[in-house]
């Protein structure tokens, strides 16, 4: 590199806004696209399992007894595995990272417990059958 080419360099450094951001001050906006971390509509979750089974670190874990979904969160790589075979389309890749941590942190989801059923309403009194109505035999 010449000194021609580390001067044109100086002097582009001088008057070009610098590449870095004055974070926090000006807030990292994220990419669409960028892999953050993963959301679970748990509601809409069948508690299948597949995206357990197929996640390759073994993040995700699937309890059909407790009904409960959950996730460790340092474990995940963001493959977006799990996003693309869930069968009900209840898992989503969110844009923004899980906040540094010094714990491994799993979060867990557990679905609502269904609504007590309703009782049923007791049938209307059946009605009483009239009294036999004598018919005089026909000779
Ligand atoms: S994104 Fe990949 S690593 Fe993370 S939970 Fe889903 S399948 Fe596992
Ligand atoms: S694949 Fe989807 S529906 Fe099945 S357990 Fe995972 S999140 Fe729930």
């Amino acid at each position: 590199m010449g000194l021609f080419s580390i001067g044109n360099m100086i002097i582009r450094s001088l008057f070009n806004k610098p590449a870095t951001l004055m974070y926090p001050v000006i807030p990292r906006v994220y990419e669409e696209k960028t892999r953050g971390h993963i959301n679970v509509d748990i509601e809409a979750c069948v508690l299948c399992g597949i995206c357990s089974k197929k996640c390759p670190t073994h993040a995700i874990l699937v309890d059909r007894k407790k009904k409960e979904w959950s996730i460790a969160r340092m474990q995940c790589i963001q493959c977006n595995c799990c996003v693309e075979y869930c069968p009900v389309n209840c898992l989503s890749m969110a844009n923004t990272y899980t906040s540094p941590s010094t714990e491994k942190i799993t979060d867990a989801y557990a679905k609502a417990a269904p609504e007590p059923a309703a009782k049923p309403v007791p049938e209307a009194a059946a009605p009483v059958m009239d009294a036999a109505v004598d018919v005089e035999p026909t000779v």
